[in-house]
């Protein structure tokens, strides 16, 4: 539950009645129930906005999130997607990159390429889960973009192995400059921050926890949370018992982004490649709480709908949605 921040306002007050009045007018404008409860708290709303996103136009559900996160006195975390496809040329064009708030990226994808230069330059941190191609792409071109038009470095949080092989296999003057050495060692456009799995990073109240993940590279998993709201981000991964172990008792856990990369039939694929199939990734996280929803991504372009139908047709009583480009979260 969200708490006032500095001023001491009550969760009943006028802005987030505002928001139920918005929610009210597009539930009668949709023909949509509301529930008919006195003191609905901002999650309630943003579920309810989440539940009827798909018939809201996109502008209405983002005039409802717009009016949520900018309540004067609150803050919750907005989450974009900007990329989540595990290739081009399927249902999602773009690859993996999330946006949270307007400062914080999870990996740097093809997806980074629909912010214009007004966001780019807002961008202070991004957090890498490895080093392959369809998750860094984006940073490269990233700073060469905001060269000369940002005040300080922007900070790449990555393993130190992910940071070596992309100090010698990306930015090496060959395939890309070292931004972290332009224009000059002590006013660079990039800077490099050791990420250590388990130790929390605090950025403005928003708590980021790397936990490693099985794949094909080192690779790791954020565990995002702020006040009484968090999610998960696992990057590419298959089959890693003990991250699940832990999340299991996160019990403000609402949303898990993950790898589900490949269908059944291509399991020997997936394990090769270090990705889930939706048998190994349900036998993972069957202790999960079910009140956790699961958000499939890296899906293979061409695979999307036999994947999704494999992971809902045995289910088990578990939510699992596929994330789309332009999603939009509030926690
Ligand atoms: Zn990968
Ligand atoms: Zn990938």
């Amino acid at each position: 539950m969200l708490e006032p921040r500095g001023n001491g306002m009550a969760l009943h007050t006028a802005p987030w009645f505002s928001a139920l009045q918005i929610c009210k007018r597009l539930s009668i404008a949709k023909s949509l129930k509301l529930p008919n409860a006195p003191n609905l708290d901002y999650h309630t709303i943003d579920n309810i906005a989440a539940t009827w996103s798909s018939t809201f136009q996109e502008a209405e559900h983002g005039i409802i999130i717009d009016q949520l996160r900018d309540v004067h006195g609150f803050h919750a975390m907005n989450l974009q997607v900007l990329g989540c496809a595990g290739g081009i040329g399927g249902r999602e064009r773009l690859t993996t990159c999330l946006l949270l708030d307007d400062d914080i990226l999870l990996d740097a994808g093809t997806g980074l390429a629909s912010l214009d230069m007004e966001q780019l330059v807002k961008i202070e941190h991004v957090f890498l889960s490895h080093s392959h191609l369809d998750h860094i792409a984006g940073l490269a071109l990233l700073a060469d973009a905001i060269l000369g038009k940002k005040v300080g470095p922007v900070t790449i949080h990555a393993t130190d192995k992910v940071m070596a092989t992309l100090k010698s296999h990306f930015f090496n003057w060959l395939i890309w400059p070292d931004f972290a050495t332009i224009p000059s060692a002590g006013n660079s456009v990039l800077r490099w921050e050791t990420v250590q799995h388990g130790v929390a990073i605090d950025l403005g109240g928003r708590s980021i926890v790397a936990n490693p993940v099985n794949h094909s590279v080192d690779a790791t998993s954020y565990l995002v949370r702020e006040r009484g709201a968090a999610f998960l981000f696992t990057g590419d991964m298959s089959t890693t018992p003990a991250l699940w172990e832990k999340m299991k008792s996160e019990t403000t856990l609402a949303k898990v982004i993950v790898d589900c990369s490949f269908t059944d039939a291509d399991s020997e694929l997936a394990a090769v490649s270090g990705h889930y199939c939706p048998r190994t990734l349900q036998d993972d996280i069957q202790f999960m709480p079910k009140s956790t929803e699961f958000l499939i991504y890296h899906l293979k372009p061409g695979q999307e709908e036999i994947i999704m139908q494999e992971l809902k047709s045995n289910a088990k009583g578990r939510s699992f949605e596929a994330l789309r480009c332009g999603d939009r979260f509030v926690f």
